[in-house]
Parts: C-alpha cells; sequence; structure tokens
C-alpha cells in the first residue's frame, strides 16, 4: 500500500498551488486511468488532486468554434448537438473508444493524458524506460505488435492511445493550461511530444500544469470527414491503426485536407507534406494512394508490427475515400444509439 495526500480542489489555481513541488503530485478526474496505474503500483503519486469540483465542465462558443472545459465526460461531448452537427468527426472519434460507462466517467482533461498501453508499461516486474527512466526498453526486440511505427527512439516505442486525440489533431485544436507560471495555449501538435531520450514525458505540459480547456477551431470539416479504427475486435479494444480524414471539397477537387493517424505513434501523427500534396489534385483513389505511400514511406516497423506499414497505407485510402464520398465511419454511433 503506497500511503498519498488526498486533495479536493475548489479552484483552478487552487489545484495548481495543491500540486506544490517534490510531492510527486497528480490531478485525477474520472480516474479511468489513473487508477488503474496505481493499482498496478505504475503511478505511485504522493498527492491526489482531485479536480472534479472545479467549473470545468461547460462546452461554450469560442471565436467561431466551440471552447470545450477539461472535466466535459467523453460522453458528454460526444452526444452534443453542436459537437455532432459541426464537429461530427470528434463525435465519432470518441465514441469509437472504450465503453458507454468509461466514456459516461472519462474526462477530456484525462483522454488527452491518458498513458501509453504498453504491456512492458503496466508490468512492473520488468524494466521500461517510461516507468523507470533508464531501466531499457524490453518491447523493442519484445512484444511490440501494437507498438509504433513513426517516431520512435532507441529509448522507446510507445503508442499514444487515445482516439479522441486523432481527430482533435486533424481538427487543429488549442489545448488551453494553466500553471504556477500562468496561462498559456498549446498547438495540438505540439501538446504530445516524440519519445526522443526522455520517454517519461508523454507531453509539453510543465509541473503542476493543468489542462482548463480545449478550442475547436471555426473550422469543422463537417461535410468531408471520417474516423476509421482498425482493431482485433470491433469493440473495448485500442487502435492498432486508426485514421481521421478531414476534406473541404471544391466539387471534385481537394481545397484543404487534415489527416492524423492513431495507433501508430507516441502522438496522434500528422505528415503535412502529405497534406499539401492533396490540396488541389482531385479526389480520387489515385491523390489518396499518393498521400498514403508518402506517409508510410517513413515507418520503420518493429520485429512484429510489420504489418501495420500496410494496414495504415489501406486504412489512409480508405478513409480519405470515405470522407470524400461523406460517409463517415459511423458503426460506432449506430451501436450505442
Ligand atoms: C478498459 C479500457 C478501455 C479503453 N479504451 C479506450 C479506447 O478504445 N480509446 C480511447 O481513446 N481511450 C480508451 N480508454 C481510455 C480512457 O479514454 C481514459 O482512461 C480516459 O479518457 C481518461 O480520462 P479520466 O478523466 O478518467 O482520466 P484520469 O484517469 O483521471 O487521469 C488520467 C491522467 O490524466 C491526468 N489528468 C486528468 N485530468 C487532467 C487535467 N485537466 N490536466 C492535466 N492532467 C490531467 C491525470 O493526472 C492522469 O495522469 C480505455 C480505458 C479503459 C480502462
Ligand atoms: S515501449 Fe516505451 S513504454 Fe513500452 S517498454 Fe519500451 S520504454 Fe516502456
Amino acid at each position: 500500500m503506497n500511503r498519498f495526500d488526498y486533495v479536493r480542489a475548489g479552484t483552478v489555481s487552487e489545484a495548481v498551488q495543491a500540486f506544490g513541488s517534490g510531492q510527486n503530485a497528480r490531478f485525477i478526474a474520472g480516474g479511468t486511468n489513473l487508477v488503474d496505474l496505481m493499482k498496478y503500483n505504475v503511478e505511485k503519486p504522493g498527492r491526489l488532486i482531485d479536480i472534479t469540483r472545479l467549473p470545468l465542465d461547460a462546452i461554450e462558443e469560442h471565436e467561431g468554434g466551440l471552447r470545450v472545459g477539461a472535466l466535459v465526460t467523453n460522453a458528454t461531448l460526444a452526444y452534443d448537438e453542436r459537437i455532432r452537427s459541426r464537429y461530427p468527426l470528434l463525435s465519432s472519434a470518441i465514441l469509437a473508444g472504450a465503453s458507454a460507462q468509461l466514456r459516461n466517467a472519462a474526462s477530456t482533461g484525462g483522454n488527452l493524458n491518458q498513458r501509453t498501453r504498453c504491456y512492458y508499461f503496466y508490468d512492473e516486474a520488468t524494466p521500461c524506460n517510461k516507468r523507470e527512466p533508464g531501466s531499457g526498453c524490453p518491447a523493442i526486440g519484445g512484444q511490440n505488435r501494437i507498438h509504433a511505427i513513426f517516431g520512435t527512439s532507441e529509448h522507446c516505442i510507445a503508442t499514444h492511445p487515445s482516439d479522441m486525440c486523432v481527430a482533435l489533431a486533424a481538427l487543429e485544436a488549442t489545448v488551453n493550461v494553466a500553471g504556477p507560471d500562468g496561462d498559456r495555449s498549446i498547438a495540438f501538435d505540439d501538446y504530445h511530444r516524440l519519445p526522443g531520450d526522455a520517454p517519461e514525458k508523454d507531453n509539453t505540459l510543465k509541473p503542476g500544469e493543468i489542462v482548463v480547456s480545449i478550442d475547436l477551431p471555426a473550422r469543422d470539416y463537417g461535410q468531408h470527414h471520417t474516423y476509421l479504427k482498425l482493431r482485433d475486435r470491433l469493440s473495448y479494444a485500442f487502435a492498432l491503426v486508426s485514421v481521421a480524414a478531414a476534406l473541404e471539397l471544391d466539387g471534385q477537387t481537394i481545397k484543404t485536407a487534415r489527416l492524423a493517424l492513431g495507433g501508430v505513434a507516441h502522438k496522434p501523427w500528422r505528415n503535412k507534406q502529405a497534406e499539401a500534396l492533396l490540396e488541389g489534385k482531385p479526389a480520387n483513389r489515385e491523390s489518396f494512394a499518393e498521400a498514403a505511400d508518402l506517409i508510410v514511406r517513413e515507418a520503420q516497423p518493429q520485429s512484429t508490427n510489420g504489418f501495420k506499414v500496410e494496414l495504415a497505407r489501406r486504412a489512409i485510402v480508405r478513409g480519405l475515400e470515405q470522407a470524400a464520398a461523406g460517409t463517415p465511419q459511423s458503426l460506432s454511433d449506430k451501436r450505442i444509439q
């Protein structure tokens, strides 16, 4: 049993203050990831700061887009009428993840900050650079079927497991944070990081910083989008590969393309060169295949996940085709409703 303090914060500044320094503190929202990690002895906080009473549970109009509070649950966000009509890509991505019960408890801020699903990370009997910096990475050359094919390092090949974040990357959201040095906003692409030589850091939050909201920009890709998630089981499984595709079309010509992949890197994976390549091209299989080839050219598969390269290539083409045709992947919506 690891002993820890429990503090309930009433305001954002109380939460930031309670984080202090040297306490190995953690914020807790829905607890659907953090409590599991504590039970597995992976996370051993000295202080838990309960943030569930903070006034961060609203979805509001903001500069032509929407501002989503960090405590809005995944279920509330996915079913909000404004999200469903204006950002259906986000709604589909959320509904493709976890289960109805989990989505009722899980928060937006917690989803962003959930930790990898690497088997070794959860098993304290094995070394793991992310859990215990400098101890090694047994996934390299070990069981790495679910691991990354892009942006890996010699220290870690884990993936970020969120579905929601893949859609937020394609939508080019912004993360608003508060911390000991004040407030700041982080472009979604810069929020999560690649493992490099510090895989223990999943994101660019500084100690004591708390996510307060996420801004969705005015451009919503409401007409041409899809979230395609490929996994071992149809429900209750993390993505082997997922694709969030968003297009703006002028007739049959691509005006704007945004594409992010999940299940393949330490962060939602975007290739801006491929997005630029698509712009001005006809919205057809040939253009989509060209973009997919460009993206997977950079892939560096591990010993047992080479299949992900072809899976990603095909998923990109199919995701873009579905987006262009205006036929979003909506299996999960139907399953739940
Ligand atoms: C069985 C199972 C299946 C799942 N399947 C999927 C899936 O298919 N797809 C998917 O995307 N997810 C899946 N999830 C993960 C789930 O979405 C996350 O556990 C959930 O979103 C985390 O939110 P939470 O509020 O419960 O976070 P918590 O568990 O409370 O916190 C998670 C982390 O975020 C930090 N944190 C929380 N809020 C903030 C904040 N405002 N600012 C800064 N840090 C914060 C905490 O300190 C902690 O480190 C699954 C989970 C389980 C248990
Ligand atoms: S891939 Fe990363 S999380 Fe998994 S064992 Fe290696 S260092 Fe740990």
